[in-house]
């Protein structure tokens, strides 16, 4: 059998009404451009001081910061910006006309790639990607192995150099998911035409997390489009007002260290102890399953274009830096080739933010896996999170492209 296998997470999606879907109504989000130390300065305190939603780090001088305004916000924060002579665009007038014209528009059929029922050129609902994964598997047994991570079942595991994806794991990044349902279905479909493809699932096993955080994503398709998080109840959060933790922070490798906090309401919250989310267990179980096998992980969010290596604890680089680069080099330049999108290469620690406890600082640290990367994908602050749809199919296959090159690039 070739070894592909499709890993989908089987925890129980909970069940919610649209009646309190989050409304965003007046919320106005802005593209501020920091120009010096005071600018960054002054974003920092803006979150830390009025709760304003960022949705990525300030932590570069030219790199744009897309900030989420309550309305009673947007007149002091404008007027301050002018104060300080803080460049910005306005992102969106109105959230949730935003959210509302993207579900308006994920309800229209794209008319641009489909395999069977699913639509690869929207944003799909979780049943939708699970169903698509599982008709793959039913058609292409020769292929594809579906394995229950969380549950029993299956394994397969063959005696062949394994690459791991994980998608999703932060639930408001839809694109990822998106992404990973394309990976899944080219590598299955392709297989025996693509030449690319064909070597590459010949030599390796794919063992791709399409969903990682299920609950987290059904969430933001059925309350609230900006939940990043777990949908857990923490032990150390009394009055359970707060729910989730960063299951991307819950990693067993300096466990609420920097970039990490122990606040559960904020959206970084480690968890009480490491691996207290089943959503990151079942990706500590199923590297551990695959052992020595398992050669390169990936791990895909989205936005801000950047392709990452370890270490997200330290600025220090990993020993095998040179390699690392090496490969994502290959991979960037390969994402460019259809639609130019560039992306910058770098250590997490060093190009986006500090971050403990994530998946591929596990990985590299604790499961000897020397070729690691997270990918954040399109854009870099122009729609953040609500990356159109017209862009949908294009992110997946650029990366896609970039991907295969990199691990085409392996063993060069
Ligand atoms: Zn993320």
């Amino acid at each position: 059998m070739i070894g592909f296998q499709a890993i989908l997470l089987a925890l129980c999606a909970i069940t919610v009404s649209n009646a309190n879907f989050v409304d965003y109504s007046g919320h106005k989000v802005l593209t501020i451009t920091p120009k010096s130390e005071a600018h960054l300065e002054f974003l920092h305190k803006l979150r830390n001081d009025y709760s304003v939603d960022l949705w990525n780090e300030p932590r570069y001088t030219n790199v744009p910061v897309m900030a989420r305004l309550r309305p009673e916000l947007i007149n002091p924060v404008e007027e301050a910006l002018g104060t300080q002579n803080i460049e910005y665009d306005v992102a969106f007038y109105d959230l949730q006309t935003v959210i509302s014209s993207e579900r308006a528009a994920m309800n229209a059929p794209s008319n641009l790639s489909h395999a069977g029922a699913f639509d690869f050129g929207k944003y799909n609902e979780y049943n939708e990607v699970i169903n698509l994964i599982e008709s793959l598997a039913i058609d292409y047994p020769k292929i594809a192995t579906l394995k229950t991570v969380g549950k029993s079942v299956v394994a397969i595991l063959e005696n062949k150099p394994a690459i791991m994806m994980e998608c999703g794991i932060h639930a408001r990044e839809w694109s990822s998911v998106a992404t990973g349902a394309y990976l899944v279905n080219k590598l299955i479909t392709q297989y025996g035409k693509d030449d690319q493809v064909t070597k590459l699932v010949d030599k390796y096993e794919f063992n791709i997390i399409v969903e990682s955080n299920p609950d987290g994503y059904v969430y933001t398709w059925t309350q609230d489009r900006l939940w990043r998080k777990t949908r857990s109840r923490s032990s150390i959060d009394w009055l359970g007002v707060c729910r989730g933790v960063d299951a991307n922070r819950n990693f067993d490798v300096e466990h609420c260290g920097v970039g990490a906090s122990r606040k559960p309401c904020e959206e970084i919250f480690c968890g009480d102890r490491p691996f207290s989310e089943s959503e990151a267990r079942a990706i500590r179980d199923h590297m551990i399953a695959l052992g020595s096998r398992l050669k390169a992980y990936f791990s895909i969010h989205a936005y801000s274009q950047l392709w990452m290596t370890p270490f997200g604890t330290t600025k220090k680089l990993p020993p095998n830096y040179d390699t690392l680069k090496r490969i994502g080099d290959a991979g960037v330049k390969a994402l460019s080739k259809k639609y130019g999108t560039q992306y910058s290469l770098g250590s997490i620690a060093n190009i986006i933010y500090e971050a403990a406890g994530s998946s591929i600082d596990y990985a590299y640290v604790k499961q000897d896996v020397k070729i690691a990367y997270a990918l954040e994908l399109r854009d870099t602050g122009r729609h953040g999170f609500f990356l159109p749809k017209d862009q949908i199919l294009p992110t997946c296959e650029e990366t896609f492209d970039g991907l295969m090159a990199a691990i085409e690039a392996i063993d060069k």
